[in-house]
């Protein structure tokens, strides 16, 4: 299996190609401007010290302050932070938002520590940050294992030194200056991405068979909206099992998968074997779980016409090349998952302007970019006679070099 650096390096590659960038530029695009590596250690509940070690990779700030999540996992690692690094600077750059990329983590499982452990642990990290972080500098925000209360814990270790800051970090609760919006912004925004995607094909949405890997935050979220668009969800799976529907699943299932209870969606379904649900004889397959989850070998199996990249990175390079040989349209994780930073973006924006924003129309506002950016890049794919992702990469690329120009040329 390839690194995930591998990948991606793959995918920008292909773009730096296309668009004949000197060895220079090419250097400066692969070289994250700062790679942090931090030991935190910590006192811990059951009277011993913990070690562990942290990670933040800021991979450019050409198009404003370094943006992207934080994860807790143990098997969090630099190539892996390294290549999400770089990959938010092109999903930020693409949509149209004044931020760079940046992605971090530590490694380690907080679900085998109690609340005040994962408290200690992210409260020292935002110490050791410190100096690296801050609304005008860089935001992180939650990712794998990190939610609403560690980003309350960062804004209120980070306020203390510094002062009000909320604007430190996005994923914080409603009641602390976070956005009910944040919580759904990535499904919604999948499940908007994919209509728009059918639209352009000359497809509705109504009636279309949907295949979902996942029912998380983002695989729910966007199974939901989809269902209530009018497609069929009739495939969904979690690390647990995958289940099957004919008729579709509702959107109220769905919403229920999300809190994290699928037992009235699997009282309405025939369980079948978890990773079938990538090969079932669906239009839209949504990988919504893992980084490459779909390699070569699964990728000879995909019947969907669309992949619907939910998750970061589903696809190893290969898989990605079987499917666009075999015809498949992959809308990559760059344009489809998009809607949580914009979400971000919409808290960020309130958070330093000290506004109160209006949900309704942030979630309008949200739908609109989520349709600007998918129409920029099927547009550009005409245009180029290109696969999506190589069109999103090439226009992303080049936001990022015209400042680069500016500044450096
Ligand atoms: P989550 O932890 O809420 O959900 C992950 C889901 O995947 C769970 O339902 C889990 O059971 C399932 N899963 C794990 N292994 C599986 C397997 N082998 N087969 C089937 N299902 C499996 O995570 P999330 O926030 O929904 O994120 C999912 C993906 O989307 C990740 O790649 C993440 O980086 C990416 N992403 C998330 C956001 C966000 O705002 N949450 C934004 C952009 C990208």
């Amino acid at each position: 299996m390839p690194t995930f650096s591998e990948t991606q390096s793959t995918f920008a590659r292909a773009a730096f190609d296309d668009l004949g960038l000197t060895e220079n530029v090419r250097s400066y695009l692969s070289t994250p401007r700062r790679e942090i590596r931090v030991e935190i250690v910590v006192g811990l509940d059951d009277g011993s010290t913990g070690h562990f070690i942290g990670y933040r990779v800021q991979h450019d700030d050409l198009l404003g302050p370094f943006k992207g999540g934080i994860r807790y996992h143990p098997e969090v690692e630099e190539d892996e932070v390294r290549a999400l690094a770089g990959l938010m600077t092109w999903k930020n750059a693409l949509a149209g938002l004044p931020f760079g990329g940046a992605k971090g983590g530590i490694a380690f499982d907080p679900r085998k520590y109690s609340v005040r452990d994962v408290e200690r642990v992210t409260r020292a990290f935002v110490e050791q940050m410190l100096p690296l972080i801050g609304p005008d500098v860089d935001i992180p925000a939650p990712d794998v294992n990190t939610g609403p209360r560690e980003m309350a814990w960062m804004f209120d270790a980070y306020s203390r030194v510094r002062g009000f800051s909320p604007g430190v970090v996005t994923g914080k609760p409603s009641f602390l200056h976070g956005l009910p919006l944040r919580i759904k912004a990535t499904g919604l925004g999948v499940a908007v991405a994919t209509r728009r995607l059918l639209e352009r094909r000359d497809r509705s949405i109504e009636g279309a068979t949907v295949a979902i890997q996942g029912l998380g935050n983002v695989g729910s979220w966007a199974g939901r909206t989809l269902a209530e668009y009018g497609a069929r969800v009739v495939a969904v799976s979690d690390s647990s099992g995958g289940w099957v529907c004919d008729d579709g699943f509702s959107p109220g299932l769905l919403q229920e998968a999300s809190s994290g209870d699928l037992s009235a969606l699997s009282k309405n379904s025939t369980e079948v074997e978890r990773d079938s649900i990538l090969t079932s004889d669906v239009d839209v397959l949504i990988p919504a779980a893992l980084g490459h989850a779909i390699d070569a070998h699964l990728a000879k199996e995909v019947k969907a016409s669309y992949v619907v990249e939910g998750a970061n990175t589903p696809l190893t390079a290969e898989a990605d090349e079987i499917l666009a040989e075999a015809g498949v349209t992959v809308l990559p994780d760059i344009v489809a998952n998009a809607g949580g930073v914009i979400g971000s973006y919409a808290e960020w924006s309130a958070n330093v302007q000290r506004a109160m924003p209006d949900g309704e129309a942030l979630e309008k506002d949200l739908c609109e970019r989520m349709v600007k950016t998918v129409d920029r890049v099927v547009d550009r794919a005409r245009d180029d006679d290109s696969t999506l992702r190589r069109a999103a990469y090439v226009d992303a690329v080049c936001d990022v070099v015209r400042v680069y120009e500016m500044r450096h040329g």
